[in-house]
């Protein structure tokens, strides 16, 4: 491949414009919280920063309490950021062909030590946030909803993220809207809001050298997020990656082991305010492309296209596919992950099986997360992806 050959994103990320860098964007939190009907949001270092804050503000509400029941299948990030805290973390098996809990392994897991369940809306497709609330609040305990992959997804006409007792979203690079790094905190009761406004103004002072690196690779990222110039700064990593056989460096799911925990600048915010004028119209026009790419996708006998909760509005930042097999799976990968059409993986391991979180995640017996990391692959929902593409994709998994 030349180093400059068509690349789409494996994401549907909200591309920025120059405009966007223009003063007067105004305030990126009152926008959104607007738009998606929410009470105030709470701006956060990152998504996983508001996980931290929310850990933390729970903690000092029930101090007994120091273990939290996380999906054995989400991101690397999560269980970083409980066991940066001191807290336990408990896995639990997702149910069979999907990302969400086993109803029966959350109920047996969860008991008086339980401090939160959390919930988690991956790809933007919606997880029973009810049942988790259920079996939390029977033991006394709290749901984080997260729905970092699921900014402007909606249940029954309201946002995600307000049905447990906290939800965060990203804003990180990839993740529809984004600051390169940023997140947003959400709770629909004021006082555990005043809490965790009070939590998060103790411990996140302002680094100028940190906003300025990480201004510069927002200006990098608005810059080389198209098609032309996306293999600069994805599609090239990601081969060198895969040509080495490194997996996991390929979907970036090596993170650093502290989190940082810094103030959002006026400046990105700024950003952020005027891309998320157009994010509705940007998530409606994802919608609608998810859903004719779902209608093909489906009529393959081999694939079957991972849903969330009936009835619900959730994001299509990507679909994500079910093959019969691992080995379908990976012969499919190996025609169409370096081919620039935007098809890649979610995360590459069920959390007991990344080598570098030993020490931090236990081993555990979690079949199902491990069959849906096996046999899943995703494809990228972003606005570049042509009939011509989508063609190409689906010939490739009709033979599998
Ligand atoms: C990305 C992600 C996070 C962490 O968000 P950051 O903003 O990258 O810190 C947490 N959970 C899930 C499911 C994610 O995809």
């Amino acid at each position: 491949m030349s180093l400059l050959s068509r690349e789409l994103p494996p994401t549907a990320g909200l591309p920025l414009q120059a405009g966007d860098f223009l003063p007067g964007g105004g305030d990126l939190c009152a926008i959104l919280a607007e738009q998606l009907g929410t009470p105030p949001l709470q701006l956060t270092c990152s998504g996983t920063h508001a996980l931290l804050i929310a850990l933390r503000t729970l903690r000092r509400r029930a101090p007994q309490r120091d273990t939290v029941i996380l999906p054995a299948y989400t991101c690397p990030l999560v269980p970083i950021a409980v066991h940066s805290l001191g807290l336990r973390i408990q896995l639990c098996d997702t149910r069979r062909d999907h990302f969400d809990f086993d109803p029966v392994a959350l109920h047996a897991a969860a008991d008086a030590r339980t401090l939160a369940i959390i919930p988690t809306h991956l790809g933007g497709r919606i997880a029973d946030v009810d049942r988790a609330c259920a079996i939390a609040h029977r033991v006394g305990a709290w749901v984080i909803e997260d729905a970092a992959q699921a900014l402007g997804a909606r249940v029954a006409g309201n946002s995600v993220g307000l049905r447990g007792d906290i939800g965060f979203f990203s804003l990180a690079a990839g993740k529809g809207l984004s600051l390169l790094e940023g997140g947003l905190l959400l709770t629909h009761d004021e006082a555990l809001r005043a809490a965790l406004i009070e939590q998060a103004a103790g411990s996140t002072p302002f680094s100028l050298r940190w906003e300025l690196t990480r201004s510069l690779q927002l200006l990098g990222l608005a810059a080389c997020y198209r098609p032309s110039l996306l293999s600069l700064v994805y599609g090239n990593p990601l081969r060198r990656a895969l040509r080495s056989g490194d997996l996991e460096a390929a979907v970036g799911d090596v993170f650093p082991l502290d989190i940082p925990q810094h103030r959002v600048s006026r400046w990105r915010q700024n950003v952020g305010a005027r891309a998320a004028q157009r994010l509705p119209a940007f998530l409606q026009a994802a919608r609608l492309r998810a859903l004719q790419l779902r209608v093909q996708l489906e009529s393959l006998p081999a694939v079957e296209v991972v849903d969330g909760m009936p009835g619900t509005l959730g994001t299509w930042p990507m679909l994500m596919l079910l093959l019969p097999s691992e080995r379908a799976r990976d012969k499919a990968l190996s025609a169409l992950w370096q081919r620039g059409l935007g098809v890649s993986r979610m995360f590459i391991h069920a959390l007991p099986d990344y080598a570098y979180l030993r020490g931090i995640v236990a081993d555990a017996d979690v079949p199902n997360a491990r069959d849906f990391a096996a046999r899943c692959l995703t494809v990228g929902n972003s606005p570049w992806l042509t009939h011509e593409d989508t063609r190409e994709i689906v010939k490739v998994l009709a033979r599998q």
